[in-house]
């Protein structure tokens, strides 16, 4: 079985300007410098606006940081006629790893689709940057009791095209939509069973040791009292954090699962 590196990712949203971006970073490096945090057993990466991405490049290389970051969105062009969205080889110049695609908010105010986010799946990738593809279902979803069809249906869609040596790399946050932003947890065991039925699915599309190498997240209202829980579960292998990720204290804590 593969062993996979718990990665613990902070989603700031259209939060923090980029002089609260490099204190916050700083913060959190030094709680988790104090912490002696091991971050080849668990990677920890921020996500914040682009507008801060050069900061957060800068401190990072400056004072040596183990922290990784990432991008919110990215473009399915690499250049062009395309007024206000980012170039994935922008981003990978700026030593951005991860990109989240198909974030719950972008799918719901810019009408995001499936399609879409496929192009921008294959746009992180030739550009040598991991997408963190979010996927996951709204309460009536869940309450019709479709939630596993409809975000496995989201993933089908996500991976069109793919080859299984990409998908090996990939990153899925599984969010529910019901659950982000609004302090309501999913239980470990939904959990569970979404992140085991998205391995299910990469092991039927791909095979058993592409399934095993993927990174599953969970993301939903993930705090420091509730990720020790999450955490525990075997297919869940780390989480995307919104909220918390601003104290970055708590975020330590959530980082080291404490
Ligand atoms: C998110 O933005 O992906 C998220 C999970 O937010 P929160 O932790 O605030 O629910």
């Amino acid at each position: 079985m593969a062993q996979r590196t718990p990665l613990m990712a902070g989603n700031w949203k259209m939060n923090l300007d980029h002089h609260q971006a490099t204190h916050t970073l700083q913060k959190l490096a030094w709680t988790l410098k104090d912490a002696k945090h091991d971050y080849a057993a668990v990677e920890v990466a921020v996500i914040p606006p682009f507008t801060d991405l050069r900061s957060v490049q800068t401190l990072v290389d400056a004072d040596k940081l183990e922290i990784v970051y990432g991008a919110q969105d990215l473009s399915a062009h690499e250049s062009g006629a395309y007024t206000g969205e980012i170039s994935p080889l922008f981003l990978a110049k700026l030593g951005v790893t991860y990109a989240l695609v198909g974030h719950s908010e972008r799918r719901e105010y810019h009408a995001e689709s499936d399609e879409l986010i496929n192009a921008k799946v294959h746009s992180a990738f030739k550009a040598g940057l991991v997408p963190i593809l979010c996927i996951g279902e709204l309460l009536e979803t869940r309450k019709a009791g479709e939630h596993v069809a409809h975000t496995l249906a989201q993933l089908d869609a996500a991976l069109q095209g793919l080859t299984a040596e990409q998908v090996r790399t990939l990153v899925v946050a599984y969010e529910p939509v019901w659950a982000i932003g609004t302090g309501e947890t999913a239980t470990p065991e939904d959990a569970q069973e979404m992140s085991a039925a998205i391995r299910g699915r990469l092991a039927e599309l791909y095979d058993a040791e592409t399934a095993d190498a993927v990174r599953v997240l969970y993301g939903g209202s993930v705090k420091s009292s509730n990720v020790a829980s999450i955490m525990a579960k075997p297919d869940v292998d780390g989480a995307l954090v919104g909220g918390a990720s601003l104290d970055p204290e708590e975020f330590a804590k959530i980082a080291r699962f404490q």
